[in-house]
């Protein structure tokens, strides 16, 4: 099997690794050391306009390809994802500042994601529809959109460009992916297998550039049909406002601020190490990273007291050593998170552990801030970094008060054994998923992903995410007598 490698200064657009027009390059640089790994092309407008019309010019003959044929495709990808899955886990820890361990992880949903999807492709039907008379028919039939837009971020580089890319071509649409100018080595690495793989030219074409440039130019491109976007809030909306322009559909998966609301009849022994692993995976640049605590007041001083515990024994170190937690990813990150650890103490939050920067690279401690209100900052905007901000509650209505008391409706995870009291609380938050005595899903791949508020609006995952990347259209025949 030969090595998996990106190649350097190059972009993918109808199947041939090309340089971007003007040979602009990017370089990527790894966040534990900040030296660069290796470069890639540096796309602009016309480049993006290369990889649409190649995606344009695919998508005829890909939309009328047999379903099982895509999904047949797809299951190849997979498979040579599972091949070279050290490569690939490697590629994405050192892009991002993962440990390698998080890497692997990531690439074992990829390829599950893109299992799923390849399995899905010839699931998708129609219904019948009721009619006045038995003389008229009336049926719909799913059909691919086009040319889909999808622009991600740099957190989860594979997995997004699995989730998004998968059911968009299982669906039998064509892609033209913008990944995140920061981290965009695991999507290309991606693309590469996808042509290995097989499918043909202009199916999947990826452009890496910066936001307002790439990134705007793709999704105000008055030839693209759907946009997915998966990326902060502010550039959600800066997204919804090109897709208005054109009317193209738009899927948005945005920012999170999600609570761990925790009972005092909680199992403790759960419930620490898995709230503390919400905060500090991926060094809490996830969208879904438990970043609020909300406690209950009798078993706030043992809480605290144990977080700050397990949070000492958080290991951190560069993708190779393979510890628990590595640097943010780049310097505006670091610069971000700091800005929120130098203005924390000043709003009258207390440090219990962490609060500062440490290392060469772009490292931030673990951090615990307790007697937080809703008012602050660390309280109402999404940090992504590794700061876990503490509430106290006394009573349920005041649980469910903090609880929803954010613009964002990501995830909310609910720790308690009286399962009737989860299930109401479960009933009454406003977010699109929702975690009873665990953090996140159910640990299983098609579970959906779904957001509301200001985190966005998606059927994302699972089965929902192929309904996404389709219309449906509506048929009436009359059944004439001749
Ligand atoms: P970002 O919004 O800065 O960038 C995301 C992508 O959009 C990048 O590819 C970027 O180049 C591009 N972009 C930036 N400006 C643009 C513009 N004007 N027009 C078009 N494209 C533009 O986000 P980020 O810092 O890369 O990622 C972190 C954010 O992503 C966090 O808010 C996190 O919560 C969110 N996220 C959400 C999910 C989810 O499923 N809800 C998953 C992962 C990350």
């Amino acid at each position: 099997m030969p090595a998996l490698e990106v190649p350097a200064a190059s972009l993918l657009v109808d199947g041939e690794w090309t340089p971007a027009r003007n040979k602009g390059e990017l370089a990527v640089v790894d966040p534990a050391t900040h030296e660069p790994i290796q470069s890639v092309a540096l796309a602009e407008a016309q480049d993006v306009d290369d990889a649409v019309a190649a995606a344009r010019r695919a998508f005829p003959a890909w939309a009328a390809t047999n379903p099982s044929e895509r999904g047949a495709l797809l299951h190849r990808w997979a498979e040579l994802i599972m091949a070279h899955v050290e490569d690939l886990a490697a590629i994405e820890a050192r892009d991002v500042g993962k440990p390698l361990s998080g890497g692997r992880m990531n690439m074992y949903i990829t390829h599950g994601i893109i299992d799923y999807f390849a399995g899905a492709a010839d699931k998708l039907t129609g219904v019948t529809l009721p009619t006045r008379t038995p003389d008229y028919l009336g049926y719909t039939m799913p059909e691919p959109y086009g040319v889909c837009a999808v622009v991600i971020p740099w957190n989860v580089p594979a997995v997004l460009t699995a989730a998004n890319v998968a059911p968009a071509l299982a669906a039998g649409n064509t892609v033209v992916l913008k990944p995140s100018e920061i981290a965009p080595l695991a999507p290309f690495a991606l693309a590469e297998l996808a042509r290995r793989a097989g499918f043909p030219p202009g199916i999947l074409n990826v452009v890496a550039g910066l936001g307002p440039d790439a990134g705007a130019a793709l999704s105000g491109h008055r030839d693209i049909d759907h946009i997915s976007f998966v990326g902060s809030t502010v550039t959600g909306r800066a997204i919804m406002t090109a897709a208005a322009r054109n009317l193209v559909p738009v899927k948005l998966e945005l920012g999170g601020k999600s609570p761990n609301v925790l009972f005092a009849d909680a199992d403790l022994d759960v419930a620490i190490p898995a709230i503390v692993g919400s905060i500090t995976e991926n060094a809490g640049q996830n969208c879904y990273a438990g970043s609020r605590l909300v406690v209950e007041d009798t078993v706030h001083d043992e809480v605290v007291e144990r977080l700050a515990a397990a949070m000492a024994q958080i290991r951190m170190g560069a993708w190779d050593a393979d510890l628990d937690m590595g640097p943010l990813v780049s310097a505006q990150q670091f610069d971000r998170v700091r800005g929120y650890l130098e203005q924390a103490p000043a709003s009258g939050a207390r440090l219990v552990t962490g609060g500062a920067a440490t290392g060469d690279g772009w490292y931030v401690q673990p951090t615990v801030y307790d007697q937080v209100h809703g008012c602050m900052p660390i309280a109402r905007e999404e940090i992504f970094g590794p700061v876990l901000a503490v509430q106290t509650f006394s009573g349920t209505p005041q649980a469910v008060e903090i609880m929803n008391d954010t613009d964002f409706g990501l995830l909310a995870c609910i720790w308690t054994n009286d399962i009737s009291r989860a299930l109401r609380l479960a009933k009454t938050v406003r977010s699109g998923q929702v975690a009873i005595n665990q953090f996140h899903d159910a640990g299983v791949i098609g579970f959906p992903f779904n957001m509301q508020k200001d985190s966005g609006f998606s059927r994302g995952g699972g089965y929902g995410a192929l309904r996404e990347y389709t219309q449906e259209k509506a048929i009436a025949v009359r059944l004439l007598e001749r």
